[in-house]
């Protein structure tokens, strides 16, 4: 039998971590997965400071690629520091090599570069690929709103599920213990005894999309020499000790979460760093809770599962620490108290780290103006004002008035 070669796509602080431990599992089921784990790393030069403990005298301060020091040093010193990487994870800036023949691929960069991304790998990976997009963000156009695996799928032919849950990617790394939701539907193709043909009545193998509706992507089942690929399999990859997986059906609720959130966590941002504190930021989740579950409603209320934002980790657990803890939050706040701008604090803060929640807040309110329903999204619409320059953080409590 066949075993699946596992291919990370995107190698920063969350694509790193996703990559060791998935790197950790390949190693655990030999019998299912092949050990290497490829990660595609978007190449860059770093230099190494005296005080690492990788400083090489021959090398001195000349910049180096970074693949050429994490694949010597097993550690990502750039997005990643004083993390030892298993020495199966394989740093690759070739994305077309490192995604041939993958046949799990695990989508994990920010969202604004996974269009180009999947123009790149489309045609070079096997057509019975599935993925997992860990990214948290969704796709926009004026007309509509699509989730980042819905947009994979679509844009590779592929079955994409979503992770997402209240992990910091630092934690993670050092194996302190946290949850996770993968919303994975084993498409009915990779059912045992399909034959590739189950449900295939109109040719499109019977597998729904992220609407409910029959998706129009062909789907090519994955070969039988294969482990068969479903739930069980996509367990075994993600689960660790300090990981614990939890599997469910609702990429709507995971994906839009994971995005969302992002928005609410630069309100808190603003919010705290206005001198207001935890009751003052209680409020604002409650209220960015309500706008994400009525965003969810009114773009996808056939598969909206509500229980996903009550009982996931997806849900009211990413909420939680994305606004006391995450990148998000952090330098929001720090964009208040210094006076900055958040779009500066990210260029001089963050080290090439990217924070979601701007560009996610831009498409939003720019998608739900072009529709006519942004009165009904108060809070969202703020933090785009906000943003702007256009609204003040002590306006925010206006907002609440019934
Ligand atoms: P990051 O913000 O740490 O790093 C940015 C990455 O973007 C780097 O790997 C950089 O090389 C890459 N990059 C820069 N320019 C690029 C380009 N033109 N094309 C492709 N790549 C480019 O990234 P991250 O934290 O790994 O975030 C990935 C996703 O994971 C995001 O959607 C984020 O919301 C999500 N996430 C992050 C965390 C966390 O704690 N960091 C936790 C959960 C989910
Ligand atoms: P930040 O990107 O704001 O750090 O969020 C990380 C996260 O998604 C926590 O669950």
């Amino acid at each position: 039998t066949q075993k699946h070669k596992v291919t990370v796509i995107g190698s920063g602080n969350w694509g790193t971590t996703v990559a060791k431990l998935v790197a950790e599992n390949t190693r655990e089921h030999g019998d299912i997965f092949e050990e290497d784990v490829q990660m595609w790393v978007y190449e860059e030069e770093v230099t190494l400071s005296k005080d690492s403990p990788h400083y090489d005298e021959s090398v001195g301060d000349k910049p180096q690629k970074l693949t050429s020091v994490i694949n010597k040093y097993h550690e990502n010193v750039k997005y990643l520091p004083k993390i030892a990487l298993p020495t199966n994870v394989v740093a690759n800036p070739s994305l077309q090599d490192a995604v041939k023949d993958s046949s799990i691929l695990i989508f994990n960069l920010p969202h604004e570069f996974i269009g180009n991304v999947c123009k790149q790998i489309k045609g070079h990976i096997p057509p019975y690929a599935r993925g997992i997009s860990c990214i948290k963000g969704v796709t926009v156009t004026d007309s509509d709103v699509s989730l980042i695996c819905e947009y994979i799928g679509d844009a590779l032919g592929i079955y994409c599920g979503a992770l997402s849950g209240a992990n910091i990617a630092s934690e993670i790394a050092n194996e302190e213990w946290c949850e996770t939701t993968i919303a994975y539907n084993t498409p009915p193709v990779d059912e045992p005894g399909s034959n590739g043909s189950a449900g295939g009545a109109d040719g499109t193998n019977g597998h729904l999309d992220a609407r409910g509706q029959i998706s129009k992507t062909q789907l090519t089942p994955v070969p039988q020499e294969y482990p068969p690929l479903g739930h069980d399999v996509m367990y075994k990859l993600f689960s660790r000790p300090y990981f614990t997986v939890s599997m469910v059906s609702d990429v709507v609720g995971v994906s839009l979460g994971g995005a969302l959130k992002n928005i609410v966590a630069i309100a808190c941002g603003f919010v705290e760093g206005h001198g207001w504190n935890m009751t003052a930021k209680t409020a604002v989740m409650r209220r960015g809770m309500q706008e994400i579950i009525a965003f969810a409603r009114e773009f996808f209320p056939d598969t909206i599962e509500e229980k996903t934002f009550w009982e996931e980790s997806a849900g009211w657990g990413d909420m939680i620490v994305s606004c006391t803890s995450a990148r998000n939050w952090r330098y929001s706040k720090m964009a208040v108290e210094r006076g900055v701008t958040v779009q500066e604090i990210e260029k001089t803060e963050l080290n090439g780290q990217k924070l979601q929640g701007i560009s996610t807040t831009r498409e939003v309110a720019s998608f739900l103006r072009a529709r006519g329903v942004e009165q009904k999204y108060p809070l969202f619409m703020a933090v785009d004002g906000i943003l702007d320059g256009k609204v003040k953080v002590e306006d925010i409590p206006k907002l609440f008035r019934k």
